[in-house]
């Protein structure tokens, strides 16, 4: 076994590798960027090499500078994660060449598979099943929409190179081929460095189901059983779970031994998997991804082996520690990705500082794999993924609901999350029925993702409570630094000379206000909210905790503050509200109107509109892309573009105005 290893990745994965490293008492050197000095993944580690500035091609994608400081630290292997620089084969060799392990597969068999189109073509000759498609080297358009039509819509099409569900857009009709063509290719170009793409058969109600195969160096291979990951959103995971529900012995050992046969034709070695698309009784090949993925977890409580310890005893030439038939499932298990995304805005990446965070810690057969900590930022440069919850049982549908309970017991302020949305999706009685496909989440949206209810008088009241308590607090600072505390001056119960018994504020939530009117009485208030009148009273023991008694209700609840902005976590769910500014400063929620902003930190990369042009409802504007995505600005009505601020190439903060739009009269 290894002495030492660097881990050439950052957030929850480096971390989930430091911990089986720790306990076989390897030691670990992480690496990082700038924005990540005070990162989980360098506190835990045993020492830590500063790699470069933020972003990853200048600090994780940077190969030459992780094994200098591999080298330099005396690793003698390093771990790549997922992601970054996993499935470059390049950047294996160069591990090689400078004398020391990669903990993964040959660069050969990394190549082999890391173009989809070559993958498909090898597999073919290994008889393994393919989606209906056009996988060849010839690229011109015309020659694409041919095989488009011979393959027959909708079709979909895929970089070639692709990952992540970049580069990847459904085509329905003939029509739409040529742009959604474009689009493709400039995702690819933009986020692998290489345009070329496939074209698949779209299958309208599949199941994404995989394996997990894991080979040694000394002719092994095994496979430890399957993976449903149908549960996707932007053709990326966000539920998984081990088994596949519905899944017969006998389909088990086909797709089992399929995958150990395409693992066998590569000579792999390590862990991989083999992701199939599966409709009816029929299942397809469709990509090898040759690293861990970032939902093994599911596969390690159903088999209780630790998938990075085999990682690591493959990698230091040891054989794998079970065969075939000493692999068992014992119950199931089922993982939820936590994302800093707004599934309002079509599961857009969402940015923010973690202002409050608390994930399920010590509840019984519940994992957390997370890389961050409360006060953290979730940046543009990473992925947003905060957390990993998965949750075991005997049966699956234990394990989907104490999944959902912990879910339902976890919060996050400060970012938007998909944290309702998964917890919604796992209380789904069709989803615990079974009822599985890739196009779930889609055709469930309206149940999923309903529209924010407006703040309740109970919420109201809480975020009240927390700025009045605030308010006196600063209150007794001042009169403590004033030299005379008993100055009325300084009153904390509203008794100043009578002057302001009777406080009004006013929170704001999108296009309304809600005004709270607040008199104070002998040790409570008396609120006037938008149902009616309540006495209240309330102690803040922190910062985020408040202990209210409103009306005939005693409740907690915790009310996170950031300036005028307010997150009251009670009752109703999480609510985030703005408090007016009294001396009438704008507010930072202004309803974008005739405003179209950058929905986040980006790069515009087409224009497709001039000033002055007549634009009809939904037309494409422009292209911006962020986190490596392309987002498209649209006409939010019939109207006239009145300024067009930025060109291609331009970088765009978050809330910039990129155009102004004038809509037409009643559009
Ligand atoms: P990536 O490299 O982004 O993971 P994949 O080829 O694995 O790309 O596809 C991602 C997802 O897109 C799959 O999990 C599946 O849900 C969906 N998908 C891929 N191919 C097809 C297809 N031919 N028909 C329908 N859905 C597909
Ligand atoms: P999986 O099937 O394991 O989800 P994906 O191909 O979707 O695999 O990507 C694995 C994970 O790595 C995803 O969370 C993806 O967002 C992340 N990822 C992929 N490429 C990068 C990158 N260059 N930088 C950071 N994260 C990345
Ligand atoms: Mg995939």
């Amino acid at each position: 076994m290894f002495r030492k290893i660097l881990i050439a990745n950052r957030g929850e994965i480096a971390c989930r590798v430091m911990r089986t490293a720790r306990r076989l008492g390897v030691r670990t050197v992480a690496v990082h960027s700038e924005a990540d000095a005070g990162a989980q993944h360098v506190l835990q580690a045993d020492e830590a090499v500063l790699i470069g500035p933020p972003p990853p091609r200048e600090s994780y994608l940077k190969g030459d500078a992780i094994i200098a400081a591999a080298l330099a630290s005396g690793a003698e292997a390093i771990h790549p994660g997922y992601g970054f620089l996993s499935e470059n084969a390049a950047f294996a060799e160069a591990v090689a060449e400078a004398g020391l392990i990669f903990i993964g597969p040959p660069a050969a068999a990394i190549r082999a598979m890391g173009s989809k189109s070559e993958a498909k073509a090898l597999m073919e000759k290994a008889g393994v099943p393919l989606v209906p498609g056009y996988h060849g080297a010839a690229q011109d358009e015309a020659l694409l929409a041919r095989e488009a039509a011979r393959i027959g819509y909708p079709v979909l099409i895929k970089a070639s190179a692709g990952g992540g569900g970049k580069g990847m857009r459904v085509v329905e009709t003939a029509a739409d081929f040529g742009a959604q063509l474009a689009g493709a290719r400039r995702e690819a170009k933009g986020a692998f460095g290489d345009d070329r793409v496939l074209v698949e058969k779209y299958l309208t109600r599949p199941r994404h189901i995989e394996v997990q195969v894991f080979g040694d160096g000394q002719g092994d291979c095994v496979y430890l059983f399957e993976r449903d990951c149908s549960l996707q959103r932007r053709h990326q995971k966000v539920i998984e779970e081990a088994p596949a529900p519905g899944m017969t012995a006998e389909r088990r050992r086909a797709m089992g031994e399929a995958a150990v046969a395409a693992a066998k034709a590569i000579g792999y070695q390590g862990a991989g998997t083999v992701e199939f698309i599966a409709e009816g009784e029929d299942f397809y090949f469709m990509e090898m991804n040759t690293r861990l993925q970032v939902e093994h977890p599911v596969t390690e409580l159903i088999t209780g082996q630790d998938l990075v310890e085999w990682q690591l005893l493959v990698a230091s030439g040891r054989p794998l520690p079970l065969k075939q038939e000493q692999l068992r499932i014992h119950g199931h298990a089922v993982e939820a990705r936590l994302y800093a995304e707004d599934p309002r805005k079509d599961f857009l990446p969402a940015t923010g500082r973690l202002l409050h965070l608390s994930l399920p810690e010590g509840l019984p057969d519940l994992r957390v794999d997370s890389g961050v900590v409360e006060g953290d930022e979730i940046s543009v440069h990473y992925d947003p993924m905060i957390a990993k919850v998965i949750a075991w049982d005997e049966e699956r549908r234990g394990a989907l609901a104490r999944l959902a309970a912990a879910l339902e017991g976890s919060a996050v302020v400060g970012s938007t999350t998909n944290l309702e949305f998964l917890a919604r999706l796992l209380r789904h009685p069709d989803f615990v029925a079974g009822a599985v496909d890739t196009g779930f989440i889609g055709r469930h949206r309206a149940a999923l993702v309903p529209p924010a209810a407006p703040a309740d008088d109970t919420t109201l009241a809480l975020a009240a409570l927390a700025v009045l308590g605030d308010r006196a607090a600063e209150a007794r600072a001042a009169a403590a630094r004033s030299g005379d505390p008993y100055s009325p001056w300084h009153s904390t119960d509203g008794w100043r000379l009578n002057l302001d018994t009777r406080v009004e504020l006013v929170f704001l939530e999108g296009e309304r206000r809600a005004p709270v009117t607040v008199r104070y009485g002998a040790g409570h208030y008396r609120l006037a909210l938008p149902g009616g009148s309540l006495t209240a009273s309330a102690v803040r023991p922190d910062a985020a905790r408040i202990e209210a008694t409103l009306g005939e209700r005693r409740l907690k609840a915790r009310v996170v503050r950031d300036g005028r902005l307010l997150w009251v976590l009670g009752p109703q769910g999480l609510v985030r509200l703005e408090l007016e500014d009294p001396h009438g400063g704008e507010a930072l929620d202004a309803g974008a109107g005739g405003r179209l902003v950058a929905p986040m930190p980006g790069k515009v990369i087409a224009v497709s509109v001039a000033e002055g042009q007549d634009v009809a409802k939904g037309a494409l504007l422009m292209i911006l892309e962020a986190m490596k995505m392309e987002h498209s600005i649209v006409a939010p009505a019939e109207g006239r573009v009145t300024a067009v601020r930025y060109a291609p190439g331009d970088l765009v903060k978050e809330g910039a105005e990129l155009i102004s739009f004038e809509a037409k009269e009643g559009k």
